[in-house]
Parts: structure tokens; sequence; C-alpha cells
């Protein structure tokens, strides 16, 4: 068993154990392996693991990668900040998008989606930390917000993603994406039709799963840390490939 293949089952089973402990369907659960960073080879080996939904933040980096494994039927979810000049590709090379934090760029995905295409799935981004973050609506524009997503005519409303501000403070977590699934049960009671709370990565896979996650976003607990954090500061001009580590260096 690979490298990837033995992290993936262990972080199966964490999400199992989240379930069952909050007595949830394990099922009710998917996992979306963020590859960002990671060569294609990478995602081919999580693939052959059976793992079929894959995570991007960098544009370039991820309609590269979509491509580069064309032959595979993946799943590509961007995640990541999204400029208005950047929005062609993701409309088209993606499934689903978890960071509208706008009209702006929800209208520009709407409208440069293919018709050939089904409507993209999107989830908002809600800042649910207040000023210890930066990426999302807030909380109270959420409302709005959504309810003119869901108006257009070529994306799907999913639901919610958040990133809380990174802290071990667990009370402090679930309170964060406790308010994530209250305002999603908020939005469904006012007649929008969601099913995805998009929440926890590697270090709170547990306390999301408690408050109700159905996507959880886990990069490091499947591929490994990844190299120079912060690497990517610049995120207008990511240059995956001169970045990106070979297979001998991750297992390294
Ligand atoms: C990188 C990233 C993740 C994965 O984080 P890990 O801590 O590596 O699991 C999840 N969501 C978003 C939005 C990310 O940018």
């Amino acid at each position: 068993m690979t490298v990837i293949a033995a992290n993936l089952q262990a972080v199966r089973g964490r999400i199992a154990r989240a379930a069952q402990a909050a007595g949830r369907d394990p099922a009710t659960v998917a996992l979306l392996a963020v590859s960002k960073t990671w060569p294609a080879e990478a995602v081919r080996e999580a693939a052959a693991a059976a793992q079929h939904a894959f995570g991007e933040n960098y544009v370039q980096e991820g309609v590269d990668k979509a491509a580069a494994l064309g032959d595979l039927q993946l799943e590509w979810h961007f995640i990541g900040p999204l400029q208005s000049n950047k929005t062609r590709p993701v409309a088209n090379a993606f499934h689903w998008v978890h960071s509208v934090d706008r009209l702006k760029i929800a209208e520009r995905l709407s409208a440069q989606r293919d018709a050939h295409l089904p409507p993209l799935n999107v989830c908002i981004q809600v800042n649910v930390s207040g000023e210890g973050s930066k990426s999302g609506v807030a909380p109270h524009d959420a409302r709005e917000l959504a309810h003119a997503v869901a108006a257009l005519p070529r994306l799907r409303l999913r639901g919610l993603m958040c990133i809380p501000e990174p802290t071990d403070d667990e009370p402090l977590l679930r309170r964060r994406f406790a308010a994530l699934r209250a305002l999603k049960d908020q939005l469904v009671a006012e007649g929008l039709a969601l099913d995805t709370l998009s929440m926890g990565m590697s270090h709170d896979i547990e306390a999301a799963v408690a408050e109700g996650a159905t996507i959880v976003r886990v990069g490091t607990a499947i591929f490994g840390a990844r190299a120079a954090a912060g690497a990517h500061a610049g995120q207008a001009a990511p240059q995956p490939n001169g970045r990106m580590q070979t297979s001998n260096e991750r297992h390294a």
C-alpha cells in the first residue's frame, strides 16, 4: 500500500469514528482530497485508492492538473480565493466552487459556465471568525447573497463553506462550525434547497463532523505537509510547476 493510500484509509477511519460518535451515518460525510501544490501523480495515486473528489486553490494549477488527469473521471472543486478576472477557467474546468463570497464572482461564473455543462455547484464562503479572517462574506450579509446566488441560472447553490481561524481550541471550533450550520438551517427554512456544509480540515475533522459537515476538505493528512508554508502567499501569481515536489521527495 502506498503512503497516500494508507493516509486515505486513516482519514476515512477518522471520519467514520467522528460520524458514529455524533450518531451520523458516515456515508453522509464526503471526503474532498485537497491536492494543491501536489503533482498530478499524487492525485493519480489517491484516485487508485478510490478517492474521487479533489480540491485545488490556485486556478492555473487546478486547470492544468484536471487536464493532465482527463483520462480519470474525477470531480474537481475550486476552494481558493477567486479574483473576478480568473472566473472563466474556473467556471468550466471545475465541478464545484466552494469560495463564492460576493455576487460579482457568482454572476461571472454563471455567465461563463458553458451551455453544454450542467449548472456549476457552488457554496458561499462565510467568515464565521470575524476579524481573525479575511475571506468570506460576513454572516449578516450571507442571507442576501445566498438568495441572489440561488437565483442565477447556471449555478446550483449547494450550501455554505467556512475556514475558522487556526486554533486548537476545540470548543471555539465547535461554535464556529455550529454557527455555519445554524445559518444553513435558516436558509433552508427560507426555502433554499441546500444540502452541503463544507467545513473541517486535517486538524479539525472531528469537530466539523460533530457539527454536521457534509464535505470535509483534507490535504495534509492525506498528502503530507506542503513544502514551504506561505510559498503561495502571492496568490495572484502561483507558480505551481516550479514548486511541486517529486514523489520521491514527498515520501522521503
Ligand atoms: C489547504 C486547504 C485545505 C486543506 O487543509 P489541510 O490542513 O492541509 O487539511 C482545506 N480547505 C482550504 C480552503 C484550503 O485552502
